[in-house]
């Protein structure tokens, strides 16, 4: 039976990033200057994040019947990951096509492809992952369905779950956030889900606030330069980042994620574990790139020292 560290349940992206002088007219072929493939998807970064640290993480993911679910299997294994949960749609991979403009302004696309077809039945195939686990780590980029069936399958086996609400739905239903360990939302995804504005700290602190109020037991709001602001029922504590020259900081909020997953696995304190968190997702805004920003532990260690 496999036991792991983090379980990951979310999605795979293959990221298709093109340099653009501009958007072209309807009708319209312009030549872009550049092209860049990349792993992404908030599940799979999450994932990967925690095991360049060093944990064993399995993954339950769908990838398409092509040749990016190939890659993406592969990436999944070099990073030794435990694909054991992972399986093959009939749709295509999840692709993101990103169109980047000379001022660095992105377009985005998202088909989810595969990611759309791992549905609450699937989860039924992987109750020994479930229930083998030391913390469950969750998303949005698979049916919010899989995402009720995966927590009430935690709490019947009091695994520990981490639910990370992006992107932001309104549809997020309340009663099944509230039976989550850590909910961890930016000040963006927040202020979505209260209806509240989170413009300063103080609108914040009262945004988290009212999520407790409604039984979330911990929330875990990410601040970017500012660190992470942690609200339960006894505590509010303001975590501070970092300070870094930031290059790049696509992916940061799932390197943050994979890695507190990672160090609340090994057994540190909550407010421990989210500042190594912190340290860890530092680094990778220093480096250009998603996963390939994520170092693993030895090359954290000499990054921080
Ligand atoms: P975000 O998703 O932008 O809120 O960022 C997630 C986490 O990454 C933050 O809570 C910080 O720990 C870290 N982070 C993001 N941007 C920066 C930055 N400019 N400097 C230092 N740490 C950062």
């Amino acid at each position: 039976m496999m036991k792991s560290d983090v379980l990951v349940i979310g999605s795979n992206m293959i990221d298709l990033i093109t340099y653009i002088d501009r958007m072209p007219v309807e009708g319209e072929t312009v030549e872009a200057p550049d092209f860049q493939m990349g792993f992404g998807g908030k599940g799979a970064n999450q994932a990967v994040a925690a095991a360049r640290l060093g944990s064993k993480v399995s993954f339950i993911s769908m990838v398409g019947n092509d040749s990016f679910g190939k890659q993406q299997l592969a990436n999944f294994k070099s990073n030794s990951i435990d694909t054991t949960g992972v399986g093959v749609g009939s749709k295509s991979s999840g692709a993101a096509p990103i169109f980047v403009d000379p001022t660095s302004d992105n377009r985005i696309l998202i088909i989810k492809g595969a990611n759309n077809e791992l549905t609450p039945a699937v989860l039924d195939n992987y109750i020994d992952l479930i229930q083998n686990t030391k913390i469950v780590v969750l998303q949005q980029e698979i049916p919010l369905e899989t995402n009720y069936h995966a927590i009430d399958l935690a709490n019947e086996f009091k695994i520990p779950v981490l639910l990370n609400p992006a992107p932001a739905n309104k549809e997020l239903d309340i009663n099944h956030v509230s039976k989550v360990d850590f909910f961890s939302p930016n000040e963006t995804e927040l202020s979505t889900l209260t209806g509240m504005p989170t413009s300063n700290l103080d609108e914040i602190k009262r945004a988290a606030s009212r999520m407790v109020t409604m039984g979330v037991k911990n929330i875990i709001v990410t601040l970017g330069s500012k660190g992470v602001l942690w609200v339960n029922n006894t505590n509010s504590e303001l975590i501070p980042a970092i300070k870094v020259k930031a290059v790049d900081t696509t992916g940061a909020g799932d390197s943050f994620i994979g890695s507190f997953a990672h160090y609340y696995a090994q057994g540190e304190d909550i407010p421990v574990a989210l500042k190594h968190a912190n340290q860890y997702a530092a680094v990778t805004v220093t480096r250009k790139g998603t996963q390939k920003s994520y170092p693993t532990a030895t090359e954290l260690l000499s990054l921080t020292n």
